[in-house]
Formats: structure tokens, sequence, C-alpha cells
């Protein structure tokens, strides 16, 4: 059950679209962009949107949540691809639905497959065979264009040339061409969901969307801070901010059209938007529960600890990433000690009862030094009056990713991050710490393969689609198609070599 479905009349429409978040319904419910998707493809009256995600039981087809349809009834399917891990599902999805998974062997009756999202601009190559095209850059920038042309075109799949000359889609069948990512200056310029569609669950529910039952508000775009490691502060750059004004409407609107008594501010940056501070005033005094994903170390004052503890929050969240400031400097996040216990400071005299924290390891030109400072800064921490019940840290290993200034670099071998994981690890829970999370390094050898890798890798994904998506089955798809997955990560890139994903271009 959930509130603000649109449910249109398929003969009244010239397009039936099906948006596939490839997981399962509360990920893919806690997603900005699914709400964003929904609420754009539904504004055209041409255009029925229905929402399609990973079925919870295996080897059951997946099935529209507005109309019950399976996905072969649609004319596109458009999926979004927020993470490398989800790449697998995008298989077991097509497979489930018995639409051909390669574009090579669809025909004109089988619906357009599209994808968009921050992994299609990341590296679309290692999933491009399954795809038809893809959407680089902002939607809003570019699927008005796609839909026209499609519904013009007679014949969408024999002419998907005519795709590749709107900026912004890369038609992978063509071969790799230059494709510059399609922005959108003014966020301002861009509608924003009102009422969105909130599941009617108890928040315990297995449904209930990750931030809760809460009107999802972007306030930012993008990033400007250029964190060497980090894809989103290259290839979404700059950062974009809503106005307070248009903020402000929204929040008056927003969560009473939702009906909700929460409002989670997103955005990658959102701490560094220009009216902050006042923006998280506005949520709380209009007398709503407040969530912030992640916090400026720099930027956190008394005043934004206040808003958040009047907003219901419990816990702050922050990411210094690395031990040392020496490090810090290196990978563009030069904050000192001094600045971070600062900031946790405030949140414990403001009454903050839980502080997250995120760290990588692995970085280049990481040291023992630098391991050993993450365990002292928690020390530290510990000393300004959290007990370490309440810290949690969450640790993952390093992964280097394309557009970045380390898209170059090698990552670590498998041996090596594990013993730099066990050595922090056990060095942690010296202190007491019960939460300490972190990525199982042999999934970050895969997920860093998936960024960097080339077409080659689709058997392997359409391998493990079929056969169960765990480590045994990831290591016997190497073994049958001869593809050993750390010549992807383990080895520099040359500099003077094209990368894979050279053709896509995501600057400004
Ligand atoms: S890590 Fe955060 S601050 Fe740094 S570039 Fe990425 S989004 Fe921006």
């Amino acid at each position: 059950m959930e509130v603000n479905v649109v449910k249109k009349d398929w003969r009244k429409v010239d397009l039936r679209f099906a948006f596939v978040y490839p997981n399962v319904y509360r990920v893919g419910m806690s997603s900005f962009t699914t709400q964003l998707l929904y609420f754009l493809l539904n504004s055209r009256e041409d255009v029925a949107c229905e929402r399609c995600f990973l079925p919870y039981q295996r080897n059951v087809s997946p099935i529209s949540l507005e109309s019950g349809r399976g996905l072969r009834d649609f004319d596109v399917i458009g999926f979004t691809l927020q993470f490398e891990t989800d790449y697998v599902n995008v298989v077991d999805i097509l497979r489930r639905s018995g639409i051909p998974l390669y574009t090579k062997d669809r025909s004109e009756r089988d619906p357009l497959i599209i994808a968009g999202g921050p992994c299609a601009w990341e590296n679309p190559e290692p999933v491009s065979d399954f795809f038809d095209l893809f959407i680089i850059g902002d939607a809003e920038a570019v699927l008005d264009k796609f839909i026209d042309v499609f519904l013009e075109v007679k014949k969408p799949r024999e002419n998907l040339e005519v795709f590749a000359e709107i900026e912004g889609i890369y038609v992978p069948s063509l071969g790799k061409h230059y494709v510059k990512r399609a922005w959108i200056r003014k966020l301002d310029d861009c509608p924003h969901p009102i009422a969105e569609v909130i599941p009617q669950v108890d928040e315990n529910s297995s449904f209930a969307p990750v931030f809760g039952k809460s009107f999802l508000l972007e306030a930012t775009r993008g990033c400007s801070r250029g964190c060497s490691f980090c894809l989103i502060g290259f290839q979404n750059r700059p950062m974009r901010a809503r106005s307070f004004e248009f903020l402000r409407k929204l929040i008056d609107e927003g969560p009473k059209f939702s009906g909700v008594n929460k409002v989670s501010l997103i955005g990658s940056a959102v701490a560094d938007h220009p009216n902050f501070e006042d923006l998280c005033w506005y949520v709380v005094d209009s007398g709503f529960e407040l969530s912030v994903p992640s916090l400026r170390i720099d930027g956190f004052s008394e005043s934004i600890a206040e808003t958040l503890i009047k907003g219901g929050q419990k816990t702050v969240t922050f990411a210094p990433e690395a031990g040392t400031f020496r490090l810090r400097q290196i990978v563009n996040k030069p904050f000192t000690d001094e600045q971070i216990l600062s900031a946790i400071s405030i949140a414990k005299e403001c009454g903050i009862k839980h502080v997250k924290l995120y760290f990588i390891v692995g970085l280049p030109n990481e040291t023992e030094e630098d391991l050993k400072s993450i365990t002292d800064l928690i020390r530290k921490i510990i000393e300004l009056g959290y007990s370490a019940r309440d810290l949690h840290v969450s640790i993952t290993p390093f992964i280097p990713k394309p557009h970045t200034p380390f898209q170059w670099v090698a990552q670590l071998p498998l041996k090596e991050i594990r013993r730099r994981l066990n050595f922090l690890v056990s060095d942690l829970r010296k202190l007491g710490l019960n939460y300490i999370d972190y990525l199982d390094p042999r999934w970050a050898k895969i997920q860093a393969a998936l960024s960097l890798g080339d077409r080659r890798l689709g058997k392997l994904i359409e391998y493990v689609a079929e056969h169960g998506n765990n480590l045994g089955t990831w290591r016997r798809a190497q073994k049958i198609f001869n593809i050993d997955l750390t010549r992807y990560v383990d080895e520099a890139r040359s500099l003077d070599k094209e990368l894979p994903w050279s053709h896509i271009d995501v600057g400004v």
C-alpha cells in the first residue's frame, strides 16, 4: 500500500515506460532518483511510467507495481545504475522477464532497454552489450528529447543512430563514440516532486525506506570539492544548489502532499548548500523531523547540531577518510585532527548520541602510521566523552574510480588489503568498539573491476546472474571465460593508453 501512486490508462498514452531500480523495493524506494524519474516521466501526458524492482523471491518474474504487467509489455525499460553491484541484478531482471539479454539479439518487438545514473557515466562498458543506449548526465537535460525522438521514429531499434545525435546519449552498438555529459546548470529550472510515493508500512518493515517515511528534498546536486578518490567529485561538477526560496516552498508543501512528518535532505554535498543552516532550521521550525545524511567537518556548528537534535536525528556522520593530516591532504580532504575533534566535541556538547565515521583503507601513499592514526583519532574521540558503544566506524577498501585523479592507480593486492584491514579492525576492537563494518576486500576487488573494466566483463556478469551472485560463482566465471579480474585492478593503468571510459566526457 502506497500513497501518491500514478495509474494511467494505457490506451490514452503514446509511451509505456518501466522505470526499473535493479534492487529490492526498500533500496529503490530510498532513492531520490526513483521519486524524480517517476515524477518527471508521469508529468508528460503522453507517457505512463510505472515502477519495477528486483523481486524479493528468486525466480519470480518482475512486474510493475502500478498495473502488475510484465516488463515485456512496455515500450521502454529504463534502469537506473546507482551501484556497480546492481549490474548482476539488471541481467537477472531481463532474464526473468524473458527479454533477450543482448542488444544484438533483440528485435523491434522487444522494449528498448536504456540506462542512466552515475555508473552509466562512470564507465558503461562492462554492461554496454546489455543496453540499447545510455543517458550520460542529468535526466532533465536528455529525457524529453529522447522521448520525442522515440515517438517520432517508426522503428527505434533500427534507427539507434538517431538517438546518438542527442547530446548525452551513448549508443554502444555503434561502437565507442564520443559522448559529452548533458547537465543542468540551474537546479531551480528543474521541477521537483511534491507528492512523493510513500509506502504505508511500519517503520520496521522490510519495505520501509532507509530514511523512514520521509519527504526526500534534493537541495544540491554534484560536488565541487574534488576529493581525489571520489567519483561524484569529478563526474558531477559543479555543485548546484536549489535556492533557499525554492526549497522553502517545497518544505511548505512536500511533506503535506506526501503525508509525512519528516524531511530528508538529499545531495552528495548537501552541507555545502549556501543556506544549509537556515534550511535545517526551516525544516525543524516548520515542525518536521530532519534527516541529514552526512555533514561537513569544517562547517559543523552548535546551531546545526541543535537543529539535528530538535529534528530528532541522534547520529551525526563525518567522513575523515584517512588517519593523518598528511594523507588527508594527499586525497584533497585536508582537515586537521583539531577540526575533526572540534566538530565531534560540538556534537557531544549539544547532546548528539552517536557518531558515525567513514575511513578508506589502502589509499595511495598510505603508511602503517596512517592506519595507527585512525585508532589514535578514535581514542581521542572517546576522550571527548563518547563511549566506544556510541561510535560506529565504517571502512571501505580503496577502489580507484574512472574520471578521478586516481583512475590510473592500482588497487593493492588482495592479501595486502586484508592485512591492513585486519590490523585496523583488531586495533579498533581493542578500544571496545562494537560497531565496525567493512566491505569484504574480495567484493571490493569485484566492484573495482566493474568500475574499471571493459566489454569483456559482460559474459561474467551474465554467468553470475544465472548461477547466483556469490564469491564462488565470480571465481568460477573468471576460470570459465579465462578473464582474471585482478588484471583490471591490480595493475596501474598507463598514462598514454586509452582507458575503457575515455570516450565519456564528464567535463563541464
Ligand atoms: S567525498 Fe564528499 S566532499 Fe569529497 S568530492 Fe565526494 S561528495 Fe564531495
